[in-house]
């Protein structure tokens, strides 16, 4: 259910930025029951699976990067040792995006702070794999759920 809440299609679910290994995370988390990565996230952006995982929902809000998550862990898994960053690919989709279907719509454009998304003319959005850090603030400001965010294996 949360895995498919983070991800509206078939695709792995995202770990917080900050992160070893996958494995690490499958030898660590299941066991760290009061999960204070999920307590302290301050945009409520973490969650734990049905496995003990904790995943990245993007629903309402996107990760500002603040390190709260990182300092938090008492494991090691997520640490300020690790890039600050979420591995993932974040795509619009054209068959469903409004402004790829000729209604005017920036929404996702409007709430992303590194200016990742940019309009080729009036009506066609792309995200620049470049600039996004795939924070996730476009994905759940999307009316029609065009925004996908795939995670990358590493
Ligand atoms: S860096 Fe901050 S906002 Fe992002 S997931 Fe961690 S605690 Fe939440
Ligand atoms: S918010 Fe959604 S519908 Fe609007 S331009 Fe962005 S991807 Fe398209
Ligand atoms: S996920 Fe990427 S495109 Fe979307 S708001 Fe964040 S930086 Fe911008």
């Amino acid at each position: 259910m949360l895995a498919s809440l983070a991800l509206r299609s078939k695709t792995l679910p995202l770990r917080p930025p900050y992160g070893g290994a996958e494995e690490l995370f499958h030898q660590e988390c299941p066991s760290c029951v009061d999960a204070p990565c999920v307590a302290v996230c301050e945009e409520a952006v973490i969650q734990k699976d049905e496995q003990g995982m904790p995943v990245l929902v993007f629903k309402n809000s996107g990760c500002t990067f603040c390190q709260a998550c990182a300092h938090a862990c008492p494991k090691g898994v997520l640490s300020l040792e690790n890039e600050a960053k979420i591995s993932a690919q974040v795509r619009i989709e054209t068959a469903t995006c409004l402004a790829w279907n000729g209604v005017v719509c920036a929404t996702c454009k409007d709430v992303c702070a590194v200016g990742a998304i940019t309009f080729f003319g009036l009506y066609r959005p792309v995200v620049a794999g470049d600039v996004c850090t795939a924070c996730g603030f476009c994905y759940g400001v999307c009316p029609v759920d065009a925004v996908r965010i795939q995670r990358r294996e590493v």
